[in-house]
C-alpha cells in the first residue's frame, strides 16, 4: 500500500514539475502547488487516475507545498532546480498528524491504521508533520522536527588540533589517536565483495534483485558503523576540549584523486557539520584552518618547513632542530597553533604549542571573554571564566 502511495507522490511530483516548468518556458507563467492542487481534485475524478482519490489528501497536498519550497530554494540561489523524481524502491510521504498515541511509540497514520515504532521515542512533544520514507534496504523510517533544549557544556580550558586521516579516523594534538573500529573494516570488505558480486549478475534477474538488497544492506551497515564513529569522535571533542581546530580540507578538489572513495569514506564533511552544531548548541568554538597552510610539513617545534614530505612519510625527524614527528600529531599542532593564532587574530607564527599543554590559556580565556561580552556567548560561560 504505501509503495503505491509514494508511486502516486512521485507521479504528482513529476506531473506538477512538468506543467510548472513548460507554464513558464512557453508563456512566462509562474505557477504555485495551490495552482496544481485545483487540477489535483480534477484529476482524482479522470478516468484512470482513480488511485490518487485513496492516497490521503493532506500527503498529497504537502507534496505540492514541498515542491514550492523546492522551488523558492532555487530562486534564492540555495538550491539547485527542482529535478524529477525516479522510479525506485524507496520513496517518501509526509502526513499530518500522527495520533494521540505517539507518546507511546504508536503512529496512527490516516487510511493506514497504527504503527508501532521500532525504536523508543525521545522525550518530545507530538509533531505536526511527519516523514515516512523507504530506504534502499526497504526499511520504513518517521523522521521529524522537534525543538529540543541544550545546555552549555562546562569550560574545560583546552583547546586542541585534529587532523582528519585516512587511516585513523583522526590524530589529536595531544598525541591521542582515534582509529577506525575494527568492525567498520570488516563491513567495508564485506560491501567491496558483494558489490562486485552485483556487477556479475545479468540484468533484470531476480538473484540480481536479491544481490542488490544485500548490497543496499550492506552499505546501509557501513554508513551506521561509520556515522556511529563520527558521533562518538565529535561528541567526545565538545565535551573534553573548548576551541577545537580543524583544516578546512577542499573535499571537491582531493576527491577527484586516488584516494578518492577512502576520503568520501572518512567523511571530512560529516565530521565537520556535526562539530559545527555540537558547537553551537554547547557553547565551543570550531576553527577551520586555512586549507593552504602546510601543516604536515612544518615543525611543529621550531617552524621549519620542509620542501616536500611524500605522502608515505609516517614519520620524520627535522633537520633544523632535531625533533621526532609522527606525521600526524605534527600535522594536528600545527592546526592548533594556527587556529589558535587566527582566533587571536595574531599575525606572528611562532606561536609555540607544546603536547603537554596545549592551550595558550591567555589568548583562549581572552577569546572566550570577548565573545560572552558581545552577547555570542552565554552569560554562565562568562561567570564560569571569571570564577574558573
Ligand atoms: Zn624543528
Amino acid at each position: 500500500m504505501l509503495h503505491r502511495w509514494f508511486g502516486a507522490a512521485r507521479w504528482l511530483w513529476n506531473t506538477a514539475l512538468e506543467i510548472r516548468s513548460e507554464a513558464y518556458r512557453e508563456c512566462g507563467l509562474t505557477l504555485t502547488g495551490n495552482d496544481v492542487s485545483r487540477w489535483l481534485t480534477q484529476w482524482k475524478s479522470t478516468p484512470g487516475h482513480e488511485w490518487l482519490a485513496l492516497v490521503p489528501a493532506t500527503s498529497l497536498t504537502q507534496c505540492l507545498r514541498d515542491q514550492d519550497a523546492a522551488f523558492r530554494n532555487f530562486f534564492a540561489g540555495r538550491a539547485r532546480y527542482p529535478r524529477f523524481k525516479r522510479k525506485s524502491t524507496s520513496g517518501s510521504l509526509r502526513f499530518q498528524g500522527v495520533g494521540a498515541a505517539w507518546p507511546r511509540g504508536v503512529a496512527t497514520l490516516p487510511k493506514l491504521g497504527a504503527l508501532k515504532l521500532a525504536e523508543s521515542l525521545p522525550d518530545v512533544e507530538r509533531p505536526d508533520l511527519v516523514t515516512l520514507s523507504r530506504d534502499p534496504c526497504g526499511r520504513y523510517h518517521v523522521s521529524f522536527c522537534a525543538q529540543v533544549e541544550t545546555s552549555l557544556l562546562p569550560i574545560t580550558q583546552r583547546s586542541v588540533g585534529v587532523d582528519l586521516g585516512l587511516k585513523d579516523l583522526a590524530t589529536l594534538s595531544t598525541a591521542e589517536k582515534i582509529a577506525n573500529r575494527k568492525r567498520y573494516h570488516a563491513r567495508l570488505r564485506y560491501l567491496r565483495q558483494q558489490q562486485r558480486c552485483l556487477a556479475r549478475r545479468q540484468k533484470g534477474s531476480r538473484r540480481r534483485e536479491k544481490q542488490r538488497l544485500r548490497v543496499a544492506r550492506a552499505r546501509a551497515r557501513v554508513r551506521q558503523e561509520r556515522q556511529a564513529a563520527l558521533h562518538v569522535l565529535t561528541t567526545f571533542l565538545v565535551q573534553e576540549f573548548d576551541v577545537i581546530c580543524i583544516e578546512d580540507l577542499n573535499v571537491k578538489g582531493l576527491g577527484r584523486g586516488r584516494h578518492a572513495r577512502a576520503i568520501q569514506d572518512v567523511a571530512f564533511n560529516e565530521v565537520r557539520r556535526q562539530l559545527a552544531y555540537k558547537s553551537e548548541w554547547y557553547g565551543k568554538i570550531l576553527v577551520e584552518v586555512d586549507r593552504w597552510y602546510p601543516s604536515s610539513k612544518t615543525c611543529s617545534a621550531c617552524r621549519h618547513t620542509l620542501d616536500e614530505l611524500r605522502l608515505d612519510e609516517r614519520q620524520w625527524k627535522c633537520p633544523k632542530c632535531g625533533t621526532f614527528h609522527d606525521r600526524d600529531v605534527n600535522a594536528a599542532r600545527n592546526l592548533l597553533a594556527e587556529g589558535l593564532r587566527q582566533l587571536a587574530g595574531r599575525d606572528d607564527r611562532d606561536l609555540r604549542v607544546d603536547a603537554g599543554d596545549a592551550c595558550p590559556e591567555e589568548i583562549l580565556v581572552q577569546v572566550l571573554a570577548e565573545e560572552a561580552r558581545s552577547g555570542q556567548r552565554n552569560r554562565a560561560c562568562l561567570e564560569q571564566l571569571a570564577f574558573g
